[in-house]
């Protein structure tokens, strides 16, 4: 909030930051959840890690009594806004006291930031206060005007009341978003048109819609189930002496099997600045270097740090975050030409297998195969962050390479958009035409649109056991016994589509020194 601060609040930031003293003192945020009809858990796990990561700011989370609590819980409830710069607003669900509803008018109104997240446009639509503020909510088409953006001119058009569609969205999907007032200091080195992670896209939002200045809409398309108009995501509108900023993308579903909504870079630099304007109004937080483009979506890298959920006695033995093209040296190829370096300029650098691979395995097995050289991994976990970029058809697949002998000798990991013995199992390449040896595996695996995805391979040569995570780390989506090879190459690859691999870590107590003779390294 823009407002001096009394003495005992710098007091006691001062003995809170410690080592921070001589530094500018933190923002103070209050994050606001307890109830929503998302995942509001990991929603604020992740908008907490935003705000910690851009290093600027201290978070504090306040969770509202749960929809069944007594009254004597809401009563006990009552954050105290005013000790802090910015209140940020992941709340979905039933009205507040009313007493806790006027503490945040008078915050706001004498100063104070409010960010409202997604869902929590949702939130209140009884309380008249809160609906100025927010000026577009998740509401039907009779209870106020709704706003779309004339995309050649950025003139906003005004939906009367009663008109046109009320709220709702589409299907989810990645989508270009569009920068509308690049010279703020929000929006200031943003790219004007970049590709958002898949999310949801809001439509027919409607309100009092007062004071609005959009700062980014996005095209809500008909072939996604849209409303066919450009629709306000980001904006700002001026509340008393404070602001509010309502940002309608990081939708969380329970169950959804990626955040990547939440962890789009795009999302997360909007996010961070627009908590830095609403306290200090100017922003220092740097657009990264690694940002969308309009054809790539870019995710923070969330991989875990070593160490954390790895075997006694692993060490991170192989790290390839492919930031230059002299990363695919590390690799040899069934069909080198099936492969390239794909640059920044393209999104996340990767390796990227781009086309079939010509390429004939002596038994019925897949083709396109990049296998690390050098290096044979017995006992091992492996992180590798993927992006399949074949279309839907069914067993779109990436394939996972591990205990690796020769041609005819291997193991892989098959992850496909469906399930049966010929997909998304883990498969035993011996002498003959593969063979299914999972014991467990799930329906299937949705790759999505133009989605990173985290995979982790887990083998322990000892027991022969074998697991394969996807995203969620917790548990295996497939797993197997198995004891048929011993050390052997690690790679990825695809049965016969395409993909990208951004980053590989391999943790493993060693490794045996080996060239894969019968492959060759990259052309050029
Ligand atoms: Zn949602």
């Amino acid at each position: 909030m823009i407002r001096t601060r009394t003495c005992c609040l710098i007091c006691l930031s001062l003995l809170v930051l410690g080592g921070e003293l001589y530094g500018e003192e933190k923002i103070r945020v209050l994050l606001l959840d307890g109830q929503n009809n998302h995942n509001w858990v990991e929603t604020s796990e992740s908008l907490r890690g935003a705000l910690e990561r851009a290093g600027l700011f201290q978070v504090v989370t306040s969770s509202s009594p749960p929809q069944d609590a007594e009254s004597g819980a809401w009563r006990r409830w009552w954050p105290d806004f005013r000790a802090f710069d910015v209140v940020v607003s992941n709340y979905n669900g039933q009205s507040w006291p009313r007493a806790v509803e006027e503490a945040l008018e008078e915050y706001v109104h004498s100063g104070g930031g409010l960010a409202i997240v997604h869902a929590a446009n949702n939130a209140f639509p009884e309380w008249e206060e809160y609906n100025r503020m927010i000026g577009l909510g998740w509401r039907d088409r009779d209870y106020g005007d709704g706003i779309a953006v004339d995309d050649a001119s950025g003139r906003l058009l005004r939906i009367p009341q009663g008109a046109g569609i009320g709220s709702g969205h589409g299907r989810r999907h990645s989508y270009l978003v569009r920068i509308r007032k690049p010279k703020h200091p929000i929006m200031k080195g943003i790219p004007v048109r970049w590709m958002h992670a898949t999310d949801e896209l809001y439509h027919g939002q409607r309100g009092p819609a007062l004071d609005m200045t959009i700062l980014a809409s996005a095209y809500s398309d008909p072939r996604q189930a849209g409303s066919g108009q450009h629709e306000p995501l980001v904006w700002v509108i001026p509340y008393g002496q404070g602001r509010v900023v309502t940002n309608l993308m990081g939708h969380h579903w329970s169950g959804q099997e990626h955040r990547n909504s939440l962890h789009c870079v795009g999302f997360q630099t909007i996010f961070t600045r627009s908590v830095e304007w609403l306290a200090r109004d100017r922003v220092t937080l740097p657009v990264p270097d690694r940002f969308p483009t309009t054809t790539e979506v870019v995710m923070v890298d969330l991989t875990p740090a070593p160490g954390l959920e790895v075997p006694a006695g692993h060490r991170l033995l192989y790290n390839q975050a492919m930031g230059r093209k002299e990363a695919l040296r590390d690799f040899v190829f069934s069909d080198p030409a099936a492969w390239r370096y794909s640059g920044r300029s393209q999104g996340e650098p990767a390796l990227e297998h781009y086309q079939q691979s010509r390429y004939e395995p002596p038994h019925r097995s897949p083709l396109n195969i990049a296998l690390i050289d050098g290096q044979q991994f017995g006992s091992f976990v492996a992180d590798l962050r993927v992006r399949q970029t074949g279309r839907e058809y069914g067993h779109r697949d990436l394939c996972f390479f591990f205990g690796f002998q020769d041609p005819a000798h291997f193991y892989y990991a098959h992850i496909a958009s469906r399930t049966d013995d010929h997909a998304h199992n883990i498969f035993l390449v011996d002498g003959r035409a593969r063979v299914k040896i999972s014991t467990t595996t799930t329906a299937g695996h949705d790759w999505g649109e133009r989605d990173w995805h985290q995979v982790r391979i887990r083998r322990d040569l000892e027991s022969g056991s074998i697991q394969v995570f996807v995203n969620d780390m917790s548990k295996p989506i497939m797993s197997a016994r198995d004891k048929t090879f011993a050390e052997g190459w690690i790679g990825v690859g695809s049965f016969d589509d395409t993909g990208k691999l951004s980053r590989i870590r391999i943790w493993t107590p060693e490794f045996v020194r080996k060239n894969a003779d019968f492959f060759s390294g990259p052309g050029d």
